[in-house]
């Protein structure tokens, strides 16, 4: 699995290890993430049960996808296409990071993801299957009053606890 990227706040001071727990940034994808032209959009294909779309080059559900497409072995390059062209596809869905309006919430579902600093409830945009038969989806929780988004295998994801 994709870990969070860990690194020294301070190199000077010693390692805080909680912090570092805490620390929930992914390093740049490895193939470059172009910028979409007004009226575009870029879309990573191969999601399951759809793609998403998304008009931030920078949105963090696209770049922790990216770093799913390789883990999963599947193509990383990022398609760029007319925005309209987008919305009538229906294996096409609006990114719930950088599209919160456009998206359609019935294809996102939720759930709850364990992470190291125990369970949270995520939004799971979509899933990647891995060479190895193993199922990983792109998850969004909030870390640090920070809205993020990571790969989790589908191990480290449960339903939601019903509330009473
Ligand atoms: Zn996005």
């Amino acid at each position: 699995m994709v870990r969070g990227f860990t690194r020294r706040f301070d190199p000077e001071r010693p390692r805080d290890a909680a912090a570092e727990q805490q620390d929930a940034h992914l390093p740049p994808p490895t193939v470059p993430i172009p910028r979409a032209p007004s009226g575009s959009a870029l879309v990573l294909p191969g999601g399951r049960p759809h793609s998403l779309y998304h008009c931030r080059h920078d949105c963090d559900v696209l770049i922790a996808d990216s770093h799913l497409t390789e883990l999963c072995a599947q193509d990383p390059r990022i398609h760029v296409a007319k925005i309209d062209t987008l919305r009538s596809c229906e294996d096409r869905v609006a990114c719930p990071l950088c599209l919160p309006t456009e998206t359609d919430y019935t294809k996102i579902k939720r759930c709850s993801v364990t992470t190291p600093t125990g369970p949270r409830e995520a939004l799971l945009t979509l899933w990647r299957r891995a060479p190895d038969s193993t199922w990983h989806a792109v998850v969004m929780y909030t870390l640090n009053s920070r809205l993020t988004a990571h790969p989790h295998p589908a191990t480290s994801l449960n339903p939601l606890p019903t509330r009473r």
